[in-house]
């Protein structure tokens, strides 16, 4: 297997969807994944008859016409797998009242309009420009210098302009409501940033890439989706190694020429893909004096995202007490003040929590009769308790007494209980601190500011959600798609 075209190091869903894309081009793809099962945090796992997504619970993009379904059709696989629309895509309980979100941008739109009749200008203008700035992103060519404010000024004039702003500050701008405020707030949670902090930019991915063809979870598990990609991959000649570690990244002279397996074994490529953690990619592949000093620097200064304590619960019955799968729970409608304790490596103790109900969309989840829970909070990885299993238990406690007030007697039809750290994410993905979206959607790591899918070593590329757009599936099929084009114009150039 030496001396392939390209050799990716992870079988993550942007390693999946540039390795898949690369070897129907007919290049010789290799993708190595140091878990002998791929797709990393689009996985799940089964316990006692139960089925849990270990993460990943609700998909952007699938419908007819979004990037992963036309990836799919791409593929040849789209009649393999199936999704299911979410609509409502998930309530929001507040003490006083409940807010339904449609999955529909002009619903939503609508409905809170008429909730706040006075703010209707306002929300159209905050949405106008969250879709420019997503439309524009998503035109952004591979090969885009972004120093070049000519080209970006006349042709992605919203990017230019809001690239250094946050969604606060957008929010300031139009809407002057501050329960409104938090409402249209509540989805910054999904990069687990406070409105202060998240980039507009950020916000514009994460929000129309779920009203962009619909939100969806996928009908059973959802590692089929990346299994199905493997297969896919396989079918187009590519090479999969699953179940080894790559440790270093081989070098000769300041160029990338291989990888080296923990085992031992060395490969060579013309081309070196990281979809792995770029800190371990630029530190532990690599030795520190094959990276420019400025480049390191700057790596150091980076930013990773939260991540998520998850508590996953096989239960006795079925959950008519929930009108549908997703919602999200609030003590009050201060929004941002966790995240002071979450930086401090606390959870508060009013923390708001995810209450997602997977089996009452994916019946095949459990056995006849039951249902399945996820209950799961932001969480800091250097958490002052630390993650023995005392306060693992602590917190499943703080959970289930806080899912008991919508679904009462719940702590009695408990019959299964998983829970998952940053630490187990961390160690299941090898991504850095857990962190569960790449490099926090901040304004200075955000947009044209993320990390460059290209590296300031020769044949070394990155794709995933440490580089661009970010974080999420939607967003990792949009890296693996556009690494793969900056790779195909260089052996179609013959760079390679
Ligand atoms: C708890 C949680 C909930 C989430 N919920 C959602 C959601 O509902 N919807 C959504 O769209 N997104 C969600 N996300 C985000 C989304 O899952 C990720 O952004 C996306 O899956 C990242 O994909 P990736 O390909 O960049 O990398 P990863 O999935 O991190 O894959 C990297 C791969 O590289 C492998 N690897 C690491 N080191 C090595 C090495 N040295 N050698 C070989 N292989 C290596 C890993 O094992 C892994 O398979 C969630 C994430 C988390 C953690």
């Amino acid at each position: 297997m030496s001396d392939m075209d390209v050799i990716i190091i992870g079988a993550g869903v942007a390693g999946l969807t540039c390795g898949c894309l690369l070897a129907q081009r007919g290049l010789k793809v290799l993708i190595v994944e140091k878990n002998q099962k791929i797709g990393g945090c689009c996985s799940s796992f089964q316990k006692e008859g139960f089925s849990f997504d270990l993460s990943v619970q609700s998909l952007g993009e699938c419908q007819e016409g979004g990037r992963i379904w036309n990836l799919l059709r791409k593929l040849g696989i789209l009649h393999h797998l199936r999704f299911i629309p979410l609509e409502p895509a998930r309530e929001y309980h507040f003490p006083d009242q409940k807010i339904v979100q449609s999955s529909q941008l002009e619903t939503h739109i609508e409905h809170l309009s008429r909730v706040f009749p006075d703010q209707r200008k306002g929300i159209s203008q905050v949405y106008e420009v969250l879709r420019k700035i997503f439309d524009e992103f998503s035109h952004v060519p591979s090969s885009l210098n972004w120093f070049d404010p000519s080209s970006l000024s006349s042709q992605f004039p919203f990017l230019l302009r809001y690239k250094d702003q946050t969604f606060g500050q957008l929010l300031g701008e139009y809407i002057s409501h501050p329960f409104l405020k938090t409402i249209l707030s509540i989805r910054t949670s999904y990069a687990l940033l406070p409105p202060e902090e998240i980039s507009v930019v950020g916000m514009a991915g994460i929000e129309m890439s779920y009203f962009n063809h619909g939100v969806s979870c996928l009908e059973g598990r959802v590692e089929q989706f990346p299994l199905a990609m493997g297969e896919a991959f396989k079918g187009m000649n590519g090479k999969m190694i699953a179940g080894q570690e790559v440790e270093k990244i081989l070098m000769n002279k300041k160029e990338a020429i291989g990888i080296k397996l923990t085992d031992g074994q060395e490969l060579t490529g013309k081309v070196i893909i990281s979809n792995i953690d770029a800190q371990a990619t630029f530190s532990t592949l690599l030795s520190e004096d094959s990276i420019p000093m400025a480049y390191r620097s700057k790596l150091k200064g980076m930013r990773p995202s939260l991540s998520y304590f998850i508590l996953y619960l096989g239960i006795d019955g079925s959950l008519e007490e929930l009108s549908i799968s997703n919602n999200e729970v609030f003590p009050d409608d201060q929004i941002s003040q966790e995240y002071q304790a979450l930086y401090e490596n606390r959870i508060p103790g009013g923390a708001p929590f995810y209450l997602l109900a997977p089996s009452k969309v994916n019946p095949s989840h459990t056995p006849e009769g039951k249902s399945t829970l996820c209950l799961s909070m932001k969480a800091p990885y250097h958490f002052s308790g630390g993650w023995a299993q005392k306060t693992i238990d602590e917190l499943s406690e703080f959970l289930i007494s806080r899912a008991a007030v919508l679904i009462p007697d719940l702590r009695k039809r408990i019959l299964v209980k998983a829970e998952a750290t940053p630490k187990t994410i961390e160690k299941w993905t090898g991504n850095l601190s857990g962190a569960a979206y790449g490099w926090a959607q901040i304004p200075s790591q955000s947009g044209i500011h993320r990390l460059q899918r290209t590296t300031p070593i020769p044949n070394l590329f990155l794709t995933g959600h440490w580089t661009s757009p970010g974080g999420g599936i939607a967003a990792v099929v949009a890296s693996g798609e556009l690494t793969a084009e900056v790779i195909w114009s260089k052996f179609e150039r013959g760079e390679s």
